[in-house]
This record gives structure tokens, C-alpha cells and sequence, in this order.
């Protein structure tokens, strides 16, 4: 079989490079003509734990392959997967489909009619943009013969090869049984490993991508909230998030506190579903309160510091552990570092940071930072450690080298990645959410 991926990012690169590994012939096509170049060279443009060897293996054996030429890569394609850019509009906080629509146009324009091809959506889409796609094709290539399909992406960035290739679940929404038998065989792999298969109507599908993401984010903020109580009434937020989370209906992942939700999905899906359930009628008031609980979050957090810091950060030097919005990926999207840091630097401080991954995307972002080495180079001389991403190396963190190098000995742990009694053994002062003792 084969098919185009039309957008190389995260999910358009994790998946197409994981298509072919499943044997199928697979062409990725993006706009950005230096993406497309050094992925022929073998350069990755994202950090994805595991996807350069992927690429590299698929690419050599011929399965895989990238190009700008779209109408190329879609003439003769089974299946064509869209997964460009869903951002937030800018103003309204709807969904910006007009890359999902530029990409439609395109595919139509190229579409072969004598072949029947299935045009599917994998990018995280609203409720009807399917039927949109389709009448957008239509409009363009009346004599086309296609169907379309909803096939919404559950992959994390950091484990986005494991999560492709093993997923809890594929979802794929389609009205046609001619698309069905596409996607069907085109995900033959998983079927095999006994993977739930939900086929659903166009609409339910999307609608499914979410009502997950945006239950997760709920999830999220409700340990947040429970973390914050802990603080006031001396519990500790682990303990009771272990408490809960034995409980087969709650569950125990995204029980873990932070400095609230960022990323490149769950800001921007949980904006897009109050918007259309707005729109429909049937306003989501949790989802609304959610979204605003974990603006504010991000927002409070840099008052955290500064209270930590005795008030003020006027002239402190603030060391940072971690930008990205979570370990094992480069992805600067929305994190919690981005309200943070302009915040403590607004308020007077200077700022050295460290990230494994994401300080070249950093460095465009926030400006005036000093970006550090490694961890410890971001600690000399700080008044105040702040870890504001749980990236495994930090957990190894010596603590005593950290104090003997800095000039105070604070911690701000926003993410609850050290053990309080170590952390004080070591002479710190450390603030930690929802914990016994200092917060
Ligand atoms: P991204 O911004 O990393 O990549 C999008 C790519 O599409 C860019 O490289 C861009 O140049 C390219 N592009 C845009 N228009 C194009 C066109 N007409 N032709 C060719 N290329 C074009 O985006 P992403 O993070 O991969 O997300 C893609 C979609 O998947 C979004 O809807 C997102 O919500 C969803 N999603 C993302 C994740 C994630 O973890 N990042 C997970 C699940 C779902």
C-alpha cells in the first residue's frame, strides 16, 4: 500500500516514519523545503526519542521518503493523511483550520480520478471538519473518487513511536466501508498485536480526540487544585493521589501536581471544545473553569518563587532546570517556563537556564536569558534553583554539589522531583506543591 503524510511535524513525522515501519510505502511531504532537506540528509528535526534510527532504517530499506512536491506524493496514494498545524486562532481561541483547509485544496487539486483514495484527518480537528474537507474536495474535483475518514492521533511527545506502535487504541470515523477496509489494512499491524479498533461515525470521532484530551486536562488540574488544599491543611497531594489512583475507576496516571498543563495539544484543544460547545449550545462549564484555573496557575507560579526568594527577585540570580513543557522533547509550545521566566524577569531578576532539549526553541522565545551548559553552570552563583521540568537528569541532581556552588540555598521544585528530606539534608530551604512543609 501506500500513502502521503502531508505535514512533517510531530505527529505527521512520528507517523509516517512508523507507517512504513508497519511495511507501508509512505511519502512525507511538508511545505518547509529545509525540513523536507535535512530529513533527506537524515537530520531530525525534532527531538523524539528513537525516531532518527527509525527513519534512517524505513528511508534505506525504500519505504520512506520526503519531498515538498505534494501533488507527487498524492498521485497514487491509498490513503492520504493530513497532520498539519491545528493552533489556536488568534482572538477567539477556535481551532485555526486554514492549514487543514490550504492542505484539502491541494490534495483535490492533485487527486488522479481513475484512483479511489481516502483522504483522512489526523490532525486534532472540530466536530464537521471532515464533512468540511469533503466539501472542499468535492467543490474543487467533482469527478474525484474518494472517501474521507477522521483518524485522531493519541501519541505523547516523548514516547510517540511506543505510542503509535502500541496504542491503547485507534480511533477511525468514517461513513464509507471502502475507506474502512483502507484504514483496515493499512493498520493491519495492530489489529494483529489485538489492538481496540472504535469505528465510529466522521463526527464522533472527532468529537473523541476531544473529549480525551480535554478529560485529561481536568484531570490535571483537579490533582492541582487538591495539591493546593494539601498545602493549606498539612497532607501530602502524592499520598493522596496514590489513594485515589488504586481505585480502578479514577486511575492512577495524570494524578501528578505541576505548575499547571501546557504543551502544543491541551491549551489549544481545551479552548477549541469550549468554543464549540459554545457555538452548539451546550456550553462545557467544566472545561471552561478548567481552562481558566490553569491560566491563572501558570501565572501565579512566578509569586511562588518570589515568595520563596523572602518577597523579591530584584537583583537575584534565579537558575532554571528544565523549559520544555515536559521531559524528552524540544517542544516549547505554551509551557509553563513561557509565563514564568518573563515574569521573574519583569520582576527584577536575572535568569540561567538549562534543557537538555529545548533552549535552541527557548532562546527564540524568551529573551535575556543566560543558557547554561548543563545544570549545575545554571546554578553558580543563584539565589534560587527553580525546576520547572521533570527531566530524569535533574532527578539525578547532587544535591550537595547544587548547594556548594550557589549562593542561596532555595529550591522551587514544581515538579516534585526531589525527596524534601534530601533536599534539606543538603541544606536547602525547598518548596515543593502540595506537600508537608515549606511550599
Ligand atoms: P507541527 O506544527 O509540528 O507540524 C505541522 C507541519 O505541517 C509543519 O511542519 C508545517 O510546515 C506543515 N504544513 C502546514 N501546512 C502544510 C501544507 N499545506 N502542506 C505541507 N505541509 C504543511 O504540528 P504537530 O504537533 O505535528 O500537530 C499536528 C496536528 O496533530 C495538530 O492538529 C495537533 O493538534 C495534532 N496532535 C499533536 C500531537 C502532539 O503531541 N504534537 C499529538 C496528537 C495530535
Amino acid at each position: 500500500m501506500r500513502i502521503a503524510v502531508i505535514g512533517t511535524g510531530y505527529v505527521g513525522l512520528v507517523s509516517g516514519a512508523c507507517f512504513s515501519e508497519f511495511g507501508v510505502e509512505t511519502i512525507c511531504v511538508d511545505k518547509d523545503q529545509d525540513k523536507i532537506e535535512r530529513l533527506r540528509r537524515g537530520v531530525i528535526p525534532i527531538y523524539e526519542p528513537g525516531l532518527d534510527a527509525l527513519v534512517e532504517k524505513n528511508t534505506r530499506a525504500g519505504r520512506l521518503s520526503f519531498t515538498t512536491d505534494l501533488p507527487a506524493a498524492v498521485r497514487g496514494a491509498d490513503a492520504v493523511f493530513i497532520a498539519v498545524g491545528t493552533p489556536s486562532r488568534r482572538g477567539d481561541g477556535h481551532a485555526d483550520l486554514s492549514y487543514v483547509h490550504a492542505a484539502a485544496a491541494e490534495i483535490a487539486a492533485a487527486l488522479d480520478p481513475d484512483d479511489f483514495t481516502v483522504i483522512v484527518t489526523k490532525s486534532t480537528v472540530p466536530v464537521g471538519t471532515g464533512r468540511e474537507v469533503a466539501r472542499i474536495i468535492r467543490k474543487t474535483r467533482p469527478e474525484a473518487d474518494f472517501e474521507v475518514a477522521s483518524n485522531p492521533e493519541f501519541l505523547r511527545e516523548g514516547s510517540a513511536i511506543e505510542d503509535f506502535m502500541r496504542p491503547d487504541r485507534v480511533v477511525i470515523g468514517t461513513d464509507s466501508d471502502r475507506a474502512r477496509q483502507v484504514m483496515r489494512a493499512l493498520y493491519r499491524p495492530l489489529f494483529l498485536i489485538e489492538t481496540p479498533m472504535v469505528f465510529t461515525s466522521l463526527e464522533t470521532s472527532e468529537l473523541i480526540k476531544y473529549a480525551a484530551n480535554t478529560f485529561l486536562a481536568a484531570k490535571i488540574t483537579f490533582i492541582n487544585e487538591i495539591a493546593d488544599l494539601c498545602e493549606k491543611v498539612g497532607a501530602d497531594v502524592h499520598d493522596v493521589a496514590k489513594g485515589i489512583g488504586l481505585d480502578n475507576r479514577i486511575g492512577k496516571k495524570f494524578l501528578h501536581p505541576g505548575p499547571g498543563y501546557g504543551g502544543s495539544c491541551f491549551p489549544k484543544d481545551t479552548l477549541a471544545l469550549v468554543k464549540t460547545a459554545q457555538d452548539h449550545g451546550a456550553p462545557l462549564r467544566i472545561i471552561e473553569t478548567v481552562v481558566d484555573i490553569n491560566d491563572r496557575r501558570k501565572k501565579s507560579m512566578a509569586g511562588r518563587v518570589i515568595a520563596a526568594c523572602g518577597g523579591s527577585v530584584q537583583g537575584r540570580r534565579i537558575g532554571v532546570l528544565g523549559v520544555t513543557f515536559k521531559p524528552n522533547t524540544d517542544d516549547m509550545r505554551d509551557a509553563p517556563a513561557l509565563d514564568i521566566i518573563p515574569a521573574l524577569q519583569a520582576a527584577g531578576a536575572s535568569i540561567a537556564a538549562y534543557d537538555p532539549a529545548g533552549m535552541e526553541e527557548a532562546a527564540r522565545l524568551i529573551p535575556g536569558v543566560t543558557w547554561a551548559g548543563d545544570a549545575y553552570a545554571a546554578l553558580r552563583q543563584a539565589d534560587c534553583a527553580i525546576v520547572l521540568t521533570e527531566w530524569n537528569e535533574f532527578r539525578m541532581l547532587n544535591l550537595n554539589r547544587a548547594r556548594g556552588i550557589m549562593n542561596e540555598p532555595v529550591i522551587v521544585d514544581l515538579r516534585n522531583i526531589f525527596n524534601p528530606q534530601d533536599a534539606e539534608m543538603a541544606g536547602f530551604t525547598y518548596h515543593s506543591i502540595g506537600r508537608p512543609g515549606r511550599v
